[in-house]
């Protein structure tokens, strides 16, 4: 059966986005097509605010309001520049300020290498991070990147880029699953592998 294509081309938005597969975009269109008309349209405005009111940070690539240059963090004098937490995506930035039990700055790479998906260096935000680095101010790299293939294989390759910079390089202590997503990591554990992070040699 042919869709009209308005459906379709809702359904096709909607499987591009991770974790989405035909059955449960078919189903979120039709439940769009019924659904009051209050919520697609909140669904529709929230997605154009989305884009247009957000903005990230020239800084450290975490999100900022729109036509800010840098975030909350990187704006905080109190804040210490010297030790950078490098991370996936802002909302691990937002698992690890609601620690409470980190001060210094953060990185986010807005990605992680897959070789298997064809993201390499640099498509994601890595050459800002040594460029960073280079300035001199940044004592120590905490790789906080997810205990996953990806999030390893990107550690390792963090590691190798800032051998010769001089920095320590730590990686984020035991407790979290193999395999798992920092995101979901409740505040004790992810600030013991905080605390418990690691020489990377
Ligand atoms: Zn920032």
């Amino acid at each position: 059966m042919l869709l009209p294509e308005p459906i379709e081309s809702l359904i096709v938005a909607f499987e591009r986005l991770p974790g989405i597969g035909p059955k449960t975009a078919s189903r979120l269109a039709f439940f769009l097509l019924r659904a009051p008309e209050e919520i697609p349209a909140q669904l529709a405005e929230a997605l154009t605010d989305l884009k247009s009111k957000i903005d990230f940070c020239q800084e450290c690539f975490n999100i900022t309001a729109a036509g800010r240059d840098r975030c909350d963090v990187c704006d905080d004098p109190r804040r210490d520049g010297s030790v950078l937490c490098v991370v996936e995506d802002p909302l691990d930035v937002l698992s690890f300020e609601r620690t409470g039990g980190f001060n210094g700055r953060y990185h986010v790479l807005q990605g992680l290498l897959s070789p298997i998906e064809g993201i390499g260096p640099d498509d994601i935000n890595i050459r800002p991070l040594l460029e960073r680095v280079s300035r001199g101010e940044v004592r120590e790299v905490i790789l906080a990147t997810n205990p996953s293939m990806e999030g390893d294989a990107t550690a390792l390759y963090l590691r190798q880029q800032l051998r010769l910079s001089g920095v320590r390089v730590t990686r984020l202590g035991l407790g979290l699953p193999v395999g798992g997503d920092l995101e979901y990591a409740d505040q004790n554990t992810l600030l013991r592998a905080l605390l418990g992070r690691q020489e990377l040699s």
